[in-house]
């Protein structure tokens, strides 16, 4: 089934027509509504009638997080505060976030966007879904609940956490569909056994997985141990939210990118050359009818390319491969995007640490855990004589990450001068997950 046949099976030409008009339209505006546009373009020497085919897109210069993050919390809203109904923001950090904003028009989009995907998996009004992807400011939750509503299906809005509960519910309730983080899935799964559940014969059939990095491997253990089909979906705050594209049943190949909202390029990340379609590199997304937040050549940092051949399911919309890397030193930890730098910054601020750490990430289970090893100061180390002060030491820097981060971690407390030092750049981070 398809839930927007007309848009999603457009023919190649009718789309590129509709992604041009709208391109233009959208370059229109956010060059006289949004004051970074118009400095960025005016810088690049380039001008909203520049833009007369699709190509003349490279023309335009490319939006980083940076950007998001230097206009932050509204700076780079095309509408005023009053034409803006919902505000989230990326995942991860309690610190500042990249915030988005989404008009009523884009909230209506998203849910369409979404209840496509859901459609793609194979959903009907007949389906109960569990979605347990984070409520709140993530868009997770809210994004794949609206999509639900819109196409009818009976969504239960579990949110995270709490397995012991969710498991009851995918008893009790019986969903046939199941939205969360793939390794979240392997938790309840594994949780599941544990408490003598037969995992295998609840009602699931289908589960949209996402937000995190997975695998053929992972699905296929997903698959094994829930007895369903398990799908990948991807997006992004800054671009909408979950929804940007989605594996379809059919396919189970790569996810459909929904083209007639999202241009879609791969780049070189060192040089930012566009590369061939279908080529290896970074995902960079023009949003062309977003209202609130338009994006012009975002880049994701995510790693994939474009797959060309057309897919069995009937949509003519590209799809592009699993997210194999990033070009930023970005990890996602249990579904929650981390950077380095943010942790550095949390470290720095305690007096008696060292700048120097490494962060070793690994997964026990088939849950994502943080190791943060850094060395004290000489002063403390030889005042360290009780335990007492190591160990508040090490509490106070738990704490610090879990309200900055959002993540819990483990924190060893070294000797000074014990961990390796670098020449060259720094690399600070051990991840060790075999996904
Ligand atoms: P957020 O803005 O917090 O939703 O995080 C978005 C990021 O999550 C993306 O840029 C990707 O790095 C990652 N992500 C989302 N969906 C997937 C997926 N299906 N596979 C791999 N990574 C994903
Ligand atoms: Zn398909």
């Amino acid at each position: 089934m398809i839930f927007n046949e007309e848009y999603e099976t457009l023919p190649r030409e009718a789309l590129e027509a509709l992604q041009l008009k709208r391109l233009k339209q959208v370059v229109q505006r956010v060059y006289h509504t949004v004051g970074f546009y118009r400095r960025a373009f005016d810088e690049a020497g380039v001008q909203p009638d520049d833009i007369r085919t699709l190509d003349d897109l490279r023309r335009l210069p490319f939006t980083a997080k940076q950007d998001l993050q230097a206009n932050y919390p509204f700076g780079l809203f095309a509408v005023p505060m009053s034409s803006i109904v919902r505000l989230h923001a990326s995942s991860g950090t309690t610190g500042r976030a990249t915030v988005v904003g989404y008009t009523q028009r884009d909230i209506d989009t998203w849910s369409e966007l979404m209840a496509r995907c859901l459609v793609a998996a194979g959903l009907t009004k007949n389906d109960i879904l569990h979605n347990a992807y984070a409520y709140g400011l993530f868009t997770g939750g809210l994004g794949i609940h609206y999509g639900a509503e819109r196409m009818g299906a009976s969504v239960i809005p579990m949110s995270g956490g709490n397995t012991k509960r969710q498991l009851m519910i995918l008893q009790d309730f019986g969903p046939t569909a199941l939205c969360c983080t793939p390794s979240y899935a392997l938790n309840l799964a594994e949780e599941g056994k544990v408490l003598g559940i037969d995992m295998r014969a609840l009602r699931l059939r289908v589960g949209i997985f996402g937000a995190e990095p997975w695998s053929e491997k992972m699905r296929a253990e997903i698959e094994n141990a829930l007895g369903i089909t398990a799908l990948n979906i991807y997006g992004l705050s800054e671009i909408m939210g979950p929804g940007v594209s989605m594996e379809c049943q059919e396919g189970r190949n790569g996810m459909h990118i929904f083209e007639d909202h999202f241009l879609v390029e791969t780049i070189n990340p060192d040089t930012g050359e566009v590369l061939l379609p279908g080529e290896k590199g970074e995902m960079v997304f023009t949003t062309i009818m977003k209202e609130a937040f338009p994006l012009i050549r975002f880049r994701t940092r995510d790693i994939s390319r474009l797959l060309l051949e057309p897919c069995r399911c009937g949509r003519t919309l590209l799809r592009m491969d699993r997210i194999t890397g990033r070009s930023d030193d970005m990890l996602i930890i249990r579904g929650v995007n981390v950077f380095p730098s943010q942790i550095e910054a949390v470290l720095t601020g305690i007096e008696g640490l060292e700048p120097h750490y490494q962060l070793i990430v690994e997964r026990t289970g088939n849950l994502d855990t943080l190791e943060i090893q850094v060395e004290v100061s000489e002063r403390l180390f030889s005042n360290a004589d009780e335990v007492k002060v190591l160990q508040n030491m090490e509490r106070r820097i738990v704490n610090d990450i879990k309200e900055f981060l959002g993540i819990s971690a483990r924190v060893k407390l070294v000797e000074p001068k014990s961990l390796r030092r670098f020449e060259g750049k720094a690399s600070r981070v051990q991840d060790r997950r075999q996904l």
